[in-house]
């Protein structure tokens, strides 16, 4: 049968060739097993051998976790994807996977602060060597040109990065990448694949932290790594097999379940995000709006060349500092106090003291992230409620 190609929210919705039809179930069945029966001991050696395929064990492979690496290779245009426990451990398995001691990276300083952590310390503790590159200096060629040595093995970037929606090129970074014949590696979590498929303009590693937009609903935790059948693989093989960063069925099961609103949701977050920016722009006791969809920002011109929206994060900055900031956080009603984003619900934060406080200060002015940034995950209520919340916070 030939296929046409469907737009996005069609494929959120559907996923061609993603269906699952034993009897003839409209909603996939969960498969909470850990291991799976041998019809006879030459099957069970013929599984293990690769000469027929079927399920094992699990840690190596379980068909409600396939479903959900099959959809996410869908939406993302990949060969072939794996889930994981987490964002975190997804780029866990990519990085270890592809540097080993006395290897390097590049990356941005802006993003989210368990990457930064895990690079910053525990892969130093390993002896891979993150190379920071601020925002502003990731616009230049040049200049991640001139980082790359001969122990570089990959680029890893977050756009738009948390937290200060920086808009990050990533066809820029892929020639860069491609010249030097390395992966470039993009963490597309705050877009989602409805808005931004990283892999269309060259990245060669596709991760999310499926806990956020993907879920929806912040009722798991998970991870996905999208790329070609051979990368994949090989991150199976040399990380995620023995690691054992295994989503549960139950986790990967709801993600699947979240992924059918994405589009609703992310166009209602991105609608809401704008509304909000564009208020809290006209808000006398706010100095700065971070969002990648406002007029005066500098990443609009990007965000319109390699994403088809917004998003739903943003970030702003108020007269008074950290102080100012912390009583909006108190006083707010509606948006609840908490760290993640992509809820139904509008959460907010403070980076400085929160996700971000991996950072010293230092490294958070390097990456652009001011003590009295706050920052916003909007969600799917109406954005007239969420603005007036503000606007009862907000006197000056
Ligand atoms: C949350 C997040 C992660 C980590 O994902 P977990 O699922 O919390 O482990 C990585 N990158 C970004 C951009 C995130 O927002």
């Amino acid at each position: 049968m030939t296929k046409n190609k469907m737009s996005i929210e069609t494929e959120i919705v559907h996923g061609q060739g993603c269906e699952y039809s034993t009897h003839m179930d409209l909603v996939p069945p969960i498969h909470p097993t850990s291991t799976f029966i041998f019809k006879d001991a030459d099957h069970g050696a013929a599984l293990f051998k690769g000469t027929e395929e079927g399920y094992i064990y699990t840690r190596i492979s379980n068909p409600t976790i396939n479903l959900l690496e099959k959809k996410m290779a869908l939406l993302e245009g990949g060969e072939s994807a794996a889930a994981t426990s987490s964002g975190m451990s997804a780029i866990a398995a990519v990085a270890l996977t592809l540097a080993k001691p006395g290897d390097n990276f590049i990356t941005c300083n802006s993003i989210y602060g368990g990457t930064f952590a895990l690079f910053n310390k525990h892969l130093r503790d390993l002896d891979i060597e993150p190379l920071f590159i601020s925002p502003p200096d990731a616009c230049s060629k040049e200049l991640i040109n001139d980082m790359i040595n001969k122990k570089t093995k990959f680029l890893f970037m977050e756009t738009p990065a948390n937290p200060t929606l920086d808009i990050i090129d990533i066809k820029m970074w892929k020639s860069v990448a491609r010249k030097r014949k390395l992966p470039l590696i993009v963490d597309n979590t705050f877009a989602t694949p409805y808005l931004q498929n990283p892999l269309s303009l060259g990245a060669d590693i596709v991760i999310h932290s499926a806990t956020k937009y993907l879920s929806g609903h912040s009722d798991a935790l998970g991870g996905i790594i999208i790329g070609s059948g051979n990368m994949i693989n090989r991150i199976r093989e040399e990380y995620i097999f023995h690691y054992g960063p295994v989503i549960s069925p139950f986790n990967a099961w709801l993600i699947l379940r979240g992924i059918k609103t994405l589009a609703l949701r992310v166009k209602r977050q991105s609608d809401n995000a704008m509304s909000i920016a564009q208020w809290l722009q006209k808000h006398p006791a706010v100095i700065n709006v971070y969002y990648p969809g406002i007029e005066s920002g500098p990443g609009l011109r990007l965000a319109k060349k390699q994403m088809r929206g917004f998003g739903g994060m943003l970030s702003f900055e108020v007269k008074g500092g950290v102080e100012a900031g912390r009583k909006i956080m108190g006083r707010v009603k509606l948006a609840l106090l908490a760290v993640s984003l992509g809820s139904c619900e509008t959460l907010i934060q403070h980076p400085a003291s929160m996700t971000h406080s991996t950072y010293t200060k230092q490294e958070r002015a390097k990456a652009g992230i001011t003590d009295g940034l706050i920052r916003l995950s909007i969600g799917i209520e109406a954005a007239a409620d969420i603005i007036s919340d503000l606007e009862n916070v907000m006197q000056v």
